[in-house]
């Protein structure tokens, strides 16, 4: 039986990771080890100034799992180096609560689990669906739906393997599991947050603080995208790669004759 590490960035006691952790004990030995409080929005922070600890907790059904004063992708390098029984054979993060698209991806702590894990040559998959604050429907019947979507797709990735450096973005959208038409296969799409609100405020001392990271995105709906097929109630399975180089441009960047 394959071991499967299940890690987030909502938090160890995230509904969503329940969800895929008892879905995904149907197809493999599912380990979890997730950070103790949430780090949404972290991207692929690495603690590096301070030891980390790792200590048992127990999940709301019962069942044993780690978590950890580090961050999301400090999870995946821990099960990496063997910390927890065994070394994963694969890594699945999330469900996380809202969905990742976009430039979300670089944002993202869920994906960057994933991230990291091709980093340590362990296929990834992160996935995401909408924020439970964002439906007027139960949302367990939504997580149940992902984690399934996540358990079929597990399979597919352990029998098939990732290519090199490469990661699985899936995102669900946020509708009752029947409306969901289907799936497709997407790029990354643009999701622009260039009007982006920072709200200031003052506190008790008179001083200001601010607000950020409230205001809701506006996406361009490609087809062929990940924001694009979400919105038309399509599944999104994104290839991601580590490879951040901009290849279009490495021509006209050496007619600079910076070299
Ligand atoms: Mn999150």
């Amino acid at each position: 039986m394959p071991t499967i590490l299940v890690t987030n960035d909502d938090g160890v006691y995230s509904p969503g990771l329940l969800a895929l952790t008892q879905r995904l004990r149907n197809i493999g030995r599912v380990m979890v080890l997730a950070p103790e409080r949430n780090w949404s929005a972290s991207s692929h922070a690495k603690t590096m100034q301070q030891p980390v600890r790792v200590h048992p907790v127990v999940l709301q059904d019962g069942s044993e799992a780690f978590a950890t004063t580090g961050s999301p992708t400090d999870c995946v390098a821990l099960a990496a180096a063997g910390v927890l029984d065994a070394v994963p054979d694969l890594v699945v993060s999330g469900i996380n609560a809202g969905h990742n698209m976009g430039i979300d991806i670089s944002y993202s702590g869920t994906v960057a689990c994933a991230k990291e894990a091709a980093v340590k040559r362990i296929p990834g998959i992160a996935m995401s669906t909408v924020h439970p604050l964002e439906v007027d429907f139960d949302i367990r019947v939504l997580l149940e739906k992902t984690a399934e979507i996540a358990a079929r797709i597990s399979r597919v990735v352990l029998a098939r393997g990732l290519p090199p450096d490469t990661l699985l973005n899936v995102n669900v959208p946020g509708a009752e599991p029947d409306a969901i038409k289907g799936m497709h296969i997407t790029r990354m799409g643009h999701r622009r947050y260039d009007a982006d609100e920072v709200i200031e405020r003052t506190d008790p001392y008179g001083v200001p603080y601010y607000w950020l990271g409230g205001s809701r995105p506006q996406d361009v709906l490609d087809d062929g995208t990940d924001v694009g097929a979400v919105a038309n109630g399509y599944v999104s399975v994104t290839p991601i790669t580590l490879d951040m180089t901009a290849y279009g441009f490495l021509d006209a960047l050496r007619e600079w004759k910076l070299e």
